[in-house]
């Protein structure tokens, strides 16, 4: 007998990425499976936090974050997202936009309250509902195009729900939210007096000419929009754990004690990086959209001609394959095969929906150099060839 412990973690989707993480290590294969970066940072983030050490900025910070991050994210916002907000009350800074969304939710939620999901979802989103008591709800998305079914939508909206979660540009099925899809998204958070709570760390990773809209700028939306973003993807350091979150000063007061409860801060030297770094000029962000737009189409060419049908990302670094044509069975079996024939890892679809029709995708990172990336894609038009 031993003492029992939180039963709802029973419910975490994590183990078939972790599965195919650790498969992969075993053959040394190329892991397209975890959605990291494996380019180097930019320096200027790098000098700033090397910096900030070397001045012993080595203490807690504020709970909301230092005022030099949390001016420089205000200035983002204002220029990249036409939101302005407040540095003093409207911005806190958290442990990567996980402990962000984390602290969010917690803020808003009481246990058994629902939040909405947007399906295929992030599966870290669906675990810290699960893990605050709270009812994922998720609301499959339509087509190839991931359309959002408007009457899908307003059907799940129930006297608990309390928020309707965006995550925009959205992993792992890679789409952009359009304005009018927004829209009608914020029309119905009015109607039925619902937050928003977004995810919006791959908005600077866009394809195709595609815009990123905030949906706190959207008529009625500011008082009741959490907008979450970071910094782990733009400037590619995921283990610095540097997020933030902008809200109205009641909704970001009591984000900044949820974050100071768990977190107490962000790592201080760290956010003295991050600052460094908005201050990269526009080339930046043209050039990572310009290199990230060609590796996909690298691993969109790879895929299919290894048998499987890509869906082509809007935004993200990722790429669903639907995979029945390759007549190898569900996902988890064609992602051990694919593994073992090409030595080429992904995460099977489970991962990212409630049912069973994540048997039918898998999901492959390309955020990866391109020598690694090109290895990835010979190794998959060979499976094309046997
Ligand atoms: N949100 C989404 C949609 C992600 O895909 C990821 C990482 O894969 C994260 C958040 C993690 O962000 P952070 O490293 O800032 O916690």
């Amino acid at each position: 007998m031993s003492p029992r412990m939180n039963r709802r973690l029973d419910d975490f989707t994590q183990s078939d990425l972790r599965a195919m993480t650790r498969a992969c290590r075993a053959v040394g294969g190329i892991n397209l499976a975890q959605g990291l970066s494996d380019l180097p940072t930019h320096p200027l983030v790098q000098e700033g936090a090397i910096e900030a050490i070397r001045a012993h900025h080595s203490t807690y910070s504020p709970q909301e974050g230092i005022p030099e991050l949390r001016e420089a994210i205000a200035r983002k916002m204002r220029a990249d997202n036409r939101l302005a907000c407040d540095p003093e009350t409207e911005v806190v800074v958290t442990a990567g936009a996980t402990g962000g969304f984390t602290a969010a939710a917690m803020a808003l939620l009481d246990p058994g309250d629902e939040m909405i999901l947007f399906e295929p979802y992030y599966p870290y989103h669906r675990n810290a509902l699960i893990g605050l008591g709270a009812a994922p709800i998720a609301v499959r998305m339509q087509g190839d195009r991931c359309a959002i079914d408007d009457d899908a939508l307003a059907a799940a909206v129930t006297d608990r729900t309390k928020a309707i979660v965006v995550c925009n540009p959205a992993n792992p099925p890679g789409k952009v939210f359009r304005r009018d899809e927004l829209e009608r998204i914020a029309r119905l958070c009015v109607e039925r007096d619902l937050f928003a709570i977004t995810d919006e760390i791959y908005e600077y990773y866009l394809y195709d000419g595609n815009e990123h809209v905030s949906l706190a700028t959207l008529p009625g939306m500011r008082e009741r929009t959490i907008t979450i973003s970071g910094f782990s993807k733009t400037f590619r350091i995921t283990g610095w754990r540097l997020g933030y979150v902008v809200a109205v000063p009641e909704i970001a007061r009591r984000i900044g004690v949820v974050n100071d409860a768990f977190y107490v801060c962000a790592p201080t030297p760290l956010q003295y990086g991050a600052a460094r770094g908005l201050g990269v000029g526009r080339s930046y962000y043209v050039e990572l959209r310009e290199s990230y737009q060609r590796k996909r189409d690298l691993l969109a060419r790879a895929v299919e001609a290894a048998g499987m049908r890509p869906l082509i990302p809007e935004g993200c670094y990722y790429l669903m394959a639907e995979v029945s044509r390759l007549g190898w069975g569900d996902a988890r079996t064609a992602a051990r095969k694919l593994l073992d024939t090409a030595g080429v890892a992904a995460v099977p679809g489970r991962a990212f929906y409630d049912g069973d029709e994540g048997d039918r995708w898998l999901r492959f990172c390309f955020a990866k150099e391109d020598a690694v990336l090109e290895e990835a894609a010979r190794r998959l038009e060979r499976v094309g060839r046997m």
